[in-house]
């Protein structure tokens, strides 16, 4: 007689076993399900974790963030094209301002409603009006350099942002060469660079 293999005794005792555990599935949606412990479900921004630095939309693989600047930079996340690869939470600078929840009963009637949203505030040149980065993203960056932040003025005075009058106050100054006197203003990097090659040939 032959005998039986490995793998049908393991069938054998897993179908022995069902008999006294019940059913795997469960009954949803008569009753709820209880998502293993690591599924991946739909991803979420916390707005206060979040510093706006574009990483999530950089790194997802099917290009699902979209990332626009306009009054404020603002996230867009398509939730019918998530693949919940889990890319954009394992690439967050902060580790936190993204997480794919347990939520699974993503179905809806109108798809223009699968959408995940986060606005930042925008930091833009005060010489030529063009866009930094967002104000959050900035003053995580001065915070993480610690003192080496005092060496670039713009990393400075955002994180002192509070301290100096309110961006609308400030009026982009994009008439006139840029001179030494804008060496202490928040600048885009074209502009920095131009304030200290002033300053060098002065
Ligand atoms: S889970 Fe993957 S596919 Fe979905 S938004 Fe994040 S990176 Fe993109
Ligand atoms: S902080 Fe995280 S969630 Fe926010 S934009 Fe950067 S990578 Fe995305």
């Amino acid at each position: 007689m032959r005998l039986p293999s490995l793998l049908q005794l393991r069938i054998l005792k897993e179908a022995f076993k069902a008999l006294f555990t019940g059913p795997y599935t469960s009954e949803f949606p008569f009753q709820p399900h209880v998502p293993a412990e690591k599924f991946r479900g739909k991803p979420e921004y916390d707005e206060k974790e979040c510093v706006g630095c574009g990483a999530c939309a950089e790194a997802c693989p099917p290009q699902c963030i979209d990332m626009v600047d306009e009054e404020r930079r603002k996230f867009t996340l398509h939730l019918d094209s998530c693949i919940f690869c889990g890319q954009c939470q394992a690439n967050c600078i902060t580790e936190k301002g993204i997480t794919l929840t347990k939520e699974y009963d993503l179905a809806l009637f109108d798809r223009s409603q699968a959408i995940e949203e986060v606005e930042k505030e925008l930091l833009r040149c005060e010489f030529c009006n063009s866009v930094i980065g967002a104000v959050d993203h900035i003053k995580w960056l001065a915070k993480k350099l610690g003192p080496l932040a005092y060496s670039n003025p713009t990393l400075m005075l955002t994180s002192l942002r509070e301290l100096t009058p309110p961006p609308e106050k400030i009026a982009p100054r994009s008439e006139g060469p840029i001179s030494r006197s804008d060496h202490i203003r928040i600048l885009c990097p074209r502009c920095r660079w131009e304030v200290v090659l002033t300053e060098s040939q002065t």
